[in-house]
């Protein structure tokens, strides 16, 4: 239970959350971060916005970005913990999904994954490298073997060697967070922009 926080201090974690997402959104006023299938033990934060269904988990919500054909979901779940000097929350995971929305293909198509298991116990496989923010690399239907076959099941991490330092608190995290999502955005999204 690495990254732990109150109840009032996750109040505030929604406006955070929306301030991160910032760089990618399409719409900074239209990008809505509110409770999604929460419950009495856990708290789950997901980002939308009117482009998203009004129903569904928490792991259906959308929300468009600044590239038309890549939409994103974005969602953080905490789990409650009870302590004597009151009501605390534990990170489990926070999970930033880019997809690919092809118009010929009814489906949308994983493109990149930004992921934060800081919950992974230390004996699990990839522990640290799954612990502290990672990227996956979707490229499944690439035709230029061995590509498809490693990139999508590599951990990438972002932070390796600095794991302590990143998930030392809640702060150090979320900023870690805004310089990855502003990363995908600049070395990215910015591609995509110029492939136009
Ligand atoms: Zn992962």
């Amino acid at each position: 239970m690495r990254i732990q926080i109150s109840s009032k201090e996750l109040n505030s974690r929604n406006k955070t959350i929306k301030h991160f997402l910032k760089p990618i959104a399409r719409d900074y006023q239209d990008l809505y971060v509110g409770s999604t299938g929460s419950s009495t033990t856990q708290y789950i934060a997901s980002a939308k916005d009117n482009s998203s269904r009004t129903t569904g988990r928490y792991d259906d919500m959308r929300f468009r970005t600044v590239i038309p054909s890549l939409r994103a979901m974005y969602y953080e779940r905490w789990y409650r913990i009870d302590k004597s000097k009151g009501k605390f929350y534990y990170l489990d995971r926070a999970y930033l999904h880019i997809y690919m929305i092809e118009p010929a293909l009814a489906e949308e198509k994983e493109f990149c994954l930004l992921h934060c298991d800081p919950n992974e116990p230390d004996n699990a496989a990839h522990a640290k490298y799954k612990q502290s923010l990672h990227l996956h690399i979707e490229c499944t239907d690439s035709s230029c073997s061995p590509h498809c076959h490693i990139w999508p099941h590599a951990h990438i991490a972002l932070n390796t060697g600095y794991l302590n330092h990143v998930l030392r608190d809640v702060n150090s995290l979320t900023q870690a967070i805004e310089e990855a999502v502003l990363m995908l955005r600049e070395e990215v999204f910015d591609l995509f922009l110029k492939l136009r």
